[in-house]
C-alpha cells in the first residue's frame, strides 16, 4: 500500500508526458496531435465544392443562384468545413469554452485552405485580419470573442508555415447593434436586423484606403452578417473584404 501514492504520482506524470486520446474516436494521439488523430482529421466534413462567392456548399465550384441574383458585397468567403457533426458540435462548444482543444488543428486546415484559394486565384492574401466583432454586451457576458481566438491561431500558422505575418486588428470595426438569437428569426428578419449592425473607423496607423482585409468568423450561416460587416468596411474606404470561416452552413440548415 505504501507504494500506491508513488504509483499514482507516476501515472499522473506519465499522462502529462504521453499524448492523450483522440476526442472523437478515443484512439491514441501522436505527440504532434492536440486533440484529433490523423484518421479523424482526414474524415472531417471538408468543404470541397462550393459557391465561389459565398461558399455555400454546391455540387461544383460555380456561383450559387442567390449570388447570381444579388451578389454579396464581400469579394469571397472561404470556409474549411461544412457545418455538420462533428464540426458543428465543436463550434457550439467554442462559444462557451475558449480552450476547445480541437481548434488548433481545425484552424490549421483553414489556413491551408486559405493559402490554396489565393494561390489558385493568383491573388495576395490580405495582411489585415479582423475578428468579427461582438457587441460589447455580448462580449461582457461571454468574456471572450471566439473569432479573435481563431484569428490568433491563424496568425500563428501563417507565421510558422508560410512566413507571413498577419496584422490582427480589433480597432477598425465595431458592432453597434446587438443581434437577437438567429435561430428565432426568419431569414427576412435576420437580413433587416443585421443591415447596419457594424461601423468601421479609420485606425491611427493603418490607412484603410485601397486595403484588402479578411474578416474571420467561426461559422457563416446566411451570409447576412458577413455582408453587413463588409459593407461597413467598404464604406470606410477598404477596397476588398474577404470572409474566412471555419464552417459554412447549407441552405437547408442553420448554425443557430
Ligand atoms: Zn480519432
Ligand atoms: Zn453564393
Amino acid at each position: 500500500m505504501a507504494g500506491l501514492p508513488y504509483y499514482a504520482a507516476l501515472m499522473q506524470a506519465s499522462q502529462n508526458l504521453l499524448p492523450g486520446s483522440c476526442s472523437l474516436c478515443r484512439g491514441s494521439l501522436t505527440r504532434f496531435d492536440n486533440a484529433l488523430c490523423q484518421y479523424c482529421i482526414a474524415e472531417l466534413p471538408r468543404l470541397t465544392t462550393s459557391c465561389q462567392r459565398c461558399a455555400v456548399p454546391l455540387a461544383s465550384n460555380l456561383i450559387c443562384a442567390a449570388c447570381q441574383l444579388t451578389a454579396p458585397v464581400f469579394r469571397r468567403c472561404i470556409a474549411a468545413f461544412r457545418y455538420q457533426p462533428p464540426i458543428s458540435s465543436i463550434i457550439v462548444r467554442l462559444k462557451s469554452d475558449p480552450y476547445v482543444a480541437e481548434l488548433q488543428q481545425l484552424s490549421a486546415v483553414l489556413a491551408e485552405r486559405i493559402t490554396v484559394t489565393y494561390r489558385e486565384a493568383q491573388q495576395v492574401i490580405p495582411q489585415v485580419v479582423i475578428p468579427l466583432p461582438l457587441h460589447w454586451l455580448k462580449m461582457t457576458r461571454r468574456g471572450f470573442n471566439q473569432s479573435h481566438i481563431l484569428c490568433q491561431l491563424l496568425s500563428k500558422h501563417f507565421s510558422r508555415q508560410h512566413n507571413t505575418a498577419l496584422n490582427l486588428r480589433t480597432d477598425i470595426c465595431r458592432r453597434i447593434a446587438q443581434g437577437q438569437a438567429q435561430h428565432l428569426l426568419s431569414a427576412k428578419q435576420r437580413l433587416s436586423g443585421i443591415k447596419n449592425a457594424f461601423i468601421a473607423e479609420q485606425p491611427v496607423n493603418v490607412s484603410l484606403k485601397g486595403l484588402s482585409v479578411a474578416v474571420v468568423d467561426d461559422v457563416v450561416t446566411t451570409g447576412a452578417t458577413a455582408n453587413s460587416v463588409a459593407a461597413a468596411l467598404l464604406r470606410a474606404g477598404v477596397k476588398d473584404v474577404d470572409i474566412w470561416c471555419l464552417a459554412r452552413t447549407s441552405w437547408n440548415n442553420s448554425a443557430g
